[in-house]
């Protein structure tokens, strides 16, 4: 009985939720029906016909805590009842100012101002202005953006241009401006790049990148060495540094930020994802004295003219507060360390796997290459199997083409986090 009036539950909202809603990254017209979930615990989801799924990628990257947090939920409770949300022009509120003050303090020393937006894009799109009206305040005509091929900042279109060009952006190839781009940096062509950047330093106003580990385009990463030169060589040049730590921060990467792995530091850093505990939608673009300098002047026209209805609600800015409470904790660190070694162990475990093409982690991060005879990519047809093939079990993992990646949340249990390499370890023996 009660089975049966759970289908009816779960037809019903499942028929519902394809009656009226168009899904991200979706192709609508073959997508199997969305699973409804009415209730989060930890590394937990359930389903509403009483299905378990462990989330094991974070539910997009942004839940570091677990899901419905009884410590951030207890300070959202008590935020909402004393202030929702104010205009923040004019305006500003104790939860702003003090995630301001606790985060600058903890990113390198150069962050000396925040600006509030929504989400990751739109941190990046701040990030891209900020630079773009540096030079335009100084009358310095540097235009162009310098990028890494296989980036990813954002679905808007300025985080968009100034992402790899994919299957995704053809559409809007006339409406992009635009970017150079450049391998990801290593020892054998670090010098050619530099050379390269030289040559463009009058025209290039800034270089953005995701610092050590490129999440969308398949966990790449990449070393430190190499990157560390080409942040000095950009400084150098006065090619302004935006690093987009939208997906490494808050220890992602085993350290706070991967800033924290860095010996040379950016002008201009941009952060969302993880800064709420993955609770609520906040973005955070951070930048140096001298960028804000820039700006400051009689002349009106030189104002950053740019701001989002909700601008630092106070309920994300509260949310991100608590997460810094629980990330910052002795308990919360062991275990970003314990997932670490586990990932370590688990990549040796399984390198010399026939069907494994590559292995890499980096921290919390960690990502094979399923061998299917195809080419790495977001497009491989291998994709579906395996992500269903997790579902079944429980496990909730969402390749990226034929790239598996596990990204906990920091809660996750010993033997939660042992089932899933135990899952995957099953799969490469037992998928055909
Ligand atoms: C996810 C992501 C973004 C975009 O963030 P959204 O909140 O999804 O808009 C930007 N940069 C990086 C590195 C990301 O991983």
């Amino acid at each position: 009985m009660i089975t049966q009036n759970n289908d009816i539950l779960i037809k019903n909202l499942s028929r519902r939720d394809s009656a009226h809603i168009w899904h991200p990254y979706t192709q609508m017209h073959q997508a199997d029906p969305a699973i409804p979930i009415v209730r989060g615990e930890g590394a937990y989801l359930y389903a509403a016909d009483g299905k378990r799924y462990i989330d094991a990628i974070s539910s997009w990257w942004v839940n570091i805590h677990g899901h419905a947090h009884p410590y951030i939920a207890e300070k959202l409770y008590a935020q909402f009842r004393q202030l929702e949300h104010v205009i923040f022009a004019g305006f500003t509120h104790p939860p702003a100012i003090a995630l301001a003050e606790r985060l600058l303090h903890l990113l390198p020393s150069l962050q000396t101002k925040a600006f509030f937006s929504d989400n990751g894009s739109t941190a990046v799109e701040v990030a891209l202005k900020m630079c773009v009206q540096y030079w335009f305040n100084r009358g310095i005509p540097k235009r162009k953006v310098l990028a890494l091929k296989d980036a990813y900042h954002g679905d808007t279109f300025g985080a968009m241009s100034v992402s790899g060009r994919s299957k995704w952006t053809v559409p809007f190839e006339n409406f992009m401006f635009d970017v150079c781009f450049i391998d990801r940096p290593n020892s054998q062509n670090i010098h050619a790049i530099m050379e390269f950047i030289s040559q463009e330093q009058h025209t290039l106003a800034c270089f953005i990148y995701e610092p050590l580990v490129q999440g969308a385009a398949g966990m790449l990463m990449y070393e430190t060495s190499p990157l560390n030169m080409l942040m000095h060589h950009c400084r150098a040049l006065d090619v302004l540094l935006v690093q987009d730590e939208v997906f490494t921060g808050f220890g992602r990467t085993g350290k706070l930020f991967a800033a924290n792995h860095l010996k040379e530091q950016a002008d201009i850093m941009c952060f969302s994802k993880g800064l709420t505990g993955g609770a609520l939608p906040l973005g955070l673009t951070t930048c140096t004295d001298n960028i804000y300098q820039a700006f400051l002047s009689n002349d009106n026209h030189k104002t950053l003219f740019h701001g989002h209805s909700f601008t630092a609600n106070p309920l994300a800015c509260t949310a991100a507060l608590a997460s810094l409470d629980l990330l910052l904790s002795e308990h919360t660190q062991r275990r970003i360390q314990y997932i670490s070694r586990k990932h370590s162990s688990f990549a040796a475990n399984i390198s010399n796997h026939p069907k494994v093409k590559a292995v890499r982690y980096n921290g919390t991060i960690f990502a094979l290459e399923w061998e299917t005879g195809e080419e790495t990519s977001y497009f491989n047809t291998y994709r579906n199997q395996l992500y269903h093939y997790f579902l079944n079990q429980g496990l909730l993992l969402r390749p990226l083409g034929n790239v598996i990646y596990i990204l906990p949340p920091y809660c996750i249990s010993d033997e939660d986090l042992a089932f899933i390499y135990q899952t995957i370890k099953h799969a490469l023996d037992d998928l055909e």
